[in-house]
């Protein structure tokens, strides 16, 4: 850990919670591309880059939390070693700052606590977060109450109307000096205490006065499917800036019995000769959504003069170019290839690749298009020279202006 290190961020993603649908904790469920999880850990990387930041996580998801972190990699940030969460939120809280303090953070830096679940803490959120806990040692973010709100027993009697001015619906990031929320978990957890549900109440139950800042309505827990719909809406309006790119690209044919088309291998009775594995139509795409960024092109980033390319499966090059999407914040909408040759015949595996395009640019099969057509025995592709390919490539990216 950076030794000047004075504020911390720790992230609790240990739970199970399955409510929102399907057998993946919602922490790696994708929000619009891209999990939950890493969502919550960019935007929180971005709110506060020199903090120092700790994940707690389940220990059945070591697998699906460094596949989360695989985009974030790119970041030129370091990422420490997730903790292990305990049964209950509390004891998994509890382990990530037993970490954090065997990480060697000063006891009087400041430590925010964040749900995985709340995906878009603002900078300005965070920004209040950290001089709250400095001014008071605790504090949380809370919102007012809009509604009227009733006490109501089961059987459906009201028989109560707080006054909603002296109310809060309280978030994360939870703010602490680091040895007040250190010592409070220590004693809850001596006295037997196991199952409080945030921070402020163990806080509170130290006896130490916590304090209420400005929360952000934006600031939502994803829970319900429902709640995830809406979250990819807003997100799909951001990513207002639609571009289309376009790949082309030309292989010979040389001895072999196979060609690579899409990451897929196609038996024929020649092979194709050139860069890698000389994949003519993965080497199109990925020029294509390269273009579409306006990031170079394939020899760029991949040089044919680099030995470590030669034979190398051009599948790789395809995934990176869709990882360089992901990193600038943003998805890759559809890609619409076109092969052209006159053997081998393409309709028989076209399904296959496609299949496999999808899979390696992780997008829905429905987003990838594969033609194929002949020149009509004309040019080189006629004669049966080699194998051309086009391909446009559309990404929706954050608008920066
Ligand atoms: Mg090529």
């Amino acid at each position: 850990m950076n030794e000047a290190a004075n504020v911390a961020i720790l992230v609790v993603a240990g739970g199970r919670g399955t409510r929102v649908g399907g057998d993946q904790p919602k922490q790696y469920r994708p929000l619009l591309g891209l999990p939950l999880l890493t969502r919550t850990l960019a935007n929180l990387a971005a709110a506060a880059p020199d903090a120092h930041l700790r994940t707690v996580i389940h220990p059945d998801d070591r697998e699906a939390y460094d596949a989360a972190l695989c985009t974030l990699s790119r970041t030129s940030k370091s990422w420490a070693t997730p903790a292990i969460g305990g049964p209950t939120r509390q004891q998994s809280v509890r382990n990530g700052l037993e970490a954090l303090a065997a990480d060697g953070l000063s006891q009087q830096a400041i430590v925010l606590v964040h749900d995985a679940a709340r995906p878009f803490p603002s900078r300005d959120l965070v920004a209040r977060a950290i001089e709250s806990a400095r001014s008071h040692g605790a504090a949380v973010p809370g919102l007012p109450l809009t509604d009227t709100v009733k006490q109501v027993a089961p059987s459906g009697r009201i028989h109560g109307s707080p006054d909603r001015a002296t109310l809060r619906t309280v978030q994360t990031p939870q703010a602490f000096r680091f040895d007040v929320l250190l010592a409070a978990h220590r004693q809850a957890a001596d006295a037997g205490e196991h199952d409080l549900t945030d921070d402020a109440a163990v806080v509170e139950r130290a006896g130490h006065a916590v304090y209420v800042f400005d929360g952000e309505k934006e600031n939502v827990k994803l829970t319900t499917a429902d709640d995830f719909s809406r979250a990819e809406a807003r997100l799909l309006g951001e990513l207002a800036d639609i571009r289309c790119g376009q790949g082309f690209d030309v292989h010979a044919f040389g001895a072999g019995d196979h060609v690579w088309l899409g990451g897929l291998k196609i038996p024929h009775d020649q092979g194709l000769e050139g860069h890698s594995d000389a994949d003519v139509l993965a080497h199109a795409i990925t020029d294509a959504i390269l273009g579409a960024l306006a990031d170079g092109d394939i020899g760029a980033h991949f040089p044919p003069s680099d030995p470590k390319f030669k034979g190398a499966a051009s599948s790789l090059f395809l995934a990176d170019a869709v990882q360089r999407v992901k990193a600038r914040g943003g998805l890759l909408a559809h890609v619409d290839a076109t092969l052209i040759c006159e053997r081998p015949k393409i309709g028989p595996h076209r399904d296959a690749i496609r299949e496999n395009l999808a899979k390696v640019m992780g997008v829905a099969l429905s987003r990838v298009a594969l033609k194929a057509t002949t020149s009509e025995r004309l040019g080189f592709t006629g004669r049966g020279e080699g194998i051309a390919a086009m391909a446009t490539a559309t990404i929706r990216l954050p608008f920066e202006g």
